[in-house]
């Protein structure tokens, strides 16, 4: 497992992965949280206060660890420098979140430049699982900044002796294709939906051999009907890869093996919880996910609140590796109060899976009003959109009534011009 070697050396000053062991981890976590905790507590305002009766006790077990606060990103918003332990000069990057639908502050990440080539090498190796020197790999990935997430990833590439080409419009799905047949690209790395959105046109435009190895689904949630339909149209090898712009982008990425994320235990820890108190939850229990960055010296976060739901998963993972892995179904828990319950178990790549049987569907973004009750849905697909709506509709009907109180169900038609309308973000069903 390529992301073992990084973590050994991190642990052991040595780029082997001889005799790592997850109680290794859980020695070297606890003893970094240690460090972390007392240097932030020391150079941070906010963790001045926030941590002021921290004890060494706490770093004696998880369960003692998981009685420290929880960090919230409501406080990163309202005081993101309080965060800082450097100066503001050692501050390389800066991203700005805004979360679409909150009228809040925006929240702001503070990188420095060890932290911004971290990124890059975590990169490297994670990519080690799915290309090799030589191979082409084509990224549907923003690069605006050249410390945006797409030219990281170009720089990991290049590290690895790869070739990258990078869509950085990946909503233009039409260019995605051209720049997959040229290239005949060995590896495909975006959204799961804009990497739908190319299969489904490239199935469309009537191909049928692909060059495709392997696919890596990043960013966002994906579901596993999307993955069996991506693995099963170009027969290849489909990865996921789960990160935040809050753990430095990289955070887990499965290995050859399939199933599960092994997460980058050197240089995160990763707690499954109970939302309400906090508690740690054993693995395999689903809870939300709170981190905690182990090396970060610009802007360390403690026990932080991701808001999304996730798992550990419990079996030993085939290829041997010790690091834990998370079950690649993660959905957000935080819900507007409103919310019905239906919506729970509905996350927008569940409404990708829903309509995958339909030829010339693309890609779909759904937003639920709460007055009238109703689920709308505006879809992108090559051909005209508004012959399929009778049988989206149709689908998502049987889809959704199963979950309680269906909604009333409206398909709109969105684009048609092989360019859809979906942007490069975490999606949310809207609410309105
Ligand atoms: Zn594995």
């Amino acid at each position: 497992m390529p992301l073992d070697a990084p973590t050994y050396a991190d642990i052991f000053s040595d780029a082997t992965t001889l005799g790592l062991s997850a109680e290794h981890i859980d020695v070297w976590q606890r003893k970094r949280l240690a460090t972390i905790c007392h240097y932030a507590q020391a150079n941070s305002s906010f963790y001045s206060k926030h941590l002021r009766n921290l004890n060494d006790t706490v770093f004696a077990s998880r369960e003692a660890f998981a009685t420290l606060p929880r960090t919230t990103a409501e406080e990163i918003r309202e005081t993101p420098f309080a965060f800082l332990c450097t100066s503001q000069d050692d501050i390389a990057r800066v991203v700005t979140l805004t979360t679409s639908g909150s009228t809040g502050k925006p929240k702001r990440i503070f990188f420095t430049q060890d932290e911004i080539d971290e990124t890059i090498a975590f990169y490297n190796h994670g990519m080690q699982c799915l290309a090799e020197s030589g191979d082409t790999v084509l990224a549907l990935l923003p690069a605006p900044r050249p410390d945006s997430v797409g030219a990281l990833l170009r720089d990991g590439l290049t590290q690895l002796g790869a070739t990258p080409v990078l869509n950085q419009d990946p909503d233009d799905v039409a260019q995605s294709l051209s720049l997959l047949k040229a290239h005949a690209a060995d590896c495909v790395v975006g959204t799961a939906a804009h990497v739908l959105a190319l299969v489904k046109l490239w199935e469309h435009a009537g191909n049928k051999d692909t060059s495709v190895k392997t696919v890596l689904l990043c960013w966002d949630a994906s579901s596993q009907p999307v993955r069996e339909y991506i693995a099963k149209a170009w027969n290849c090898r489909v990865h996921t890869h789960w990160g935040m712009t809050e753990t430095g982008l990289g955070g887990a990425v499965n290995c050859a093996h399939g199933s599960g994320m092994h997460l980058r235990e050197s240089k995160m820890y990763v707690e499954i919880t109970d939302p309400e108190t906090g508690a740690v939850l054993p693995d395999g229990e689903r809870g939300e996910m709170v981190v905690t960055t182990l090396t970060r010296r610009g802007m360390p976060l403690i026990r932080y609140r991701t808001g999304d739901e996730a798992q550990i998963l419990t079996e030993p993972c085939p290829c041997g590796s010790p690091l834990r892995r998370l079950s690649p179904y993660i959905r957000r828990i935080r819900q507007p109060k409103n919310t019905p319950d239906w919506f729970k178990d509905m996350p927008p790549s569940a409404i990708d899976g829903a309509l995958l049987s339909i030829p010339n569907f693309l890609a779909q973004q759904a937003r639920y009003r709460v007055s009238p009750n109703r689920l709308e849905i505006t879809i992108d697909a090559c051909g005209t959109a508004s012959q399929l709506l009778p049988a989206c509709t149709e689908l998502l009907r049987n889809f959704v009534s199963p979950l309680r109180n269906a909604p009333e169900i409206l398909c709109l038609p969105g684009k048609n011009s092989e360019k859809i309308s979906i942007g490069f973000a975490k999606r949310i069903i809207s609410v309105e």
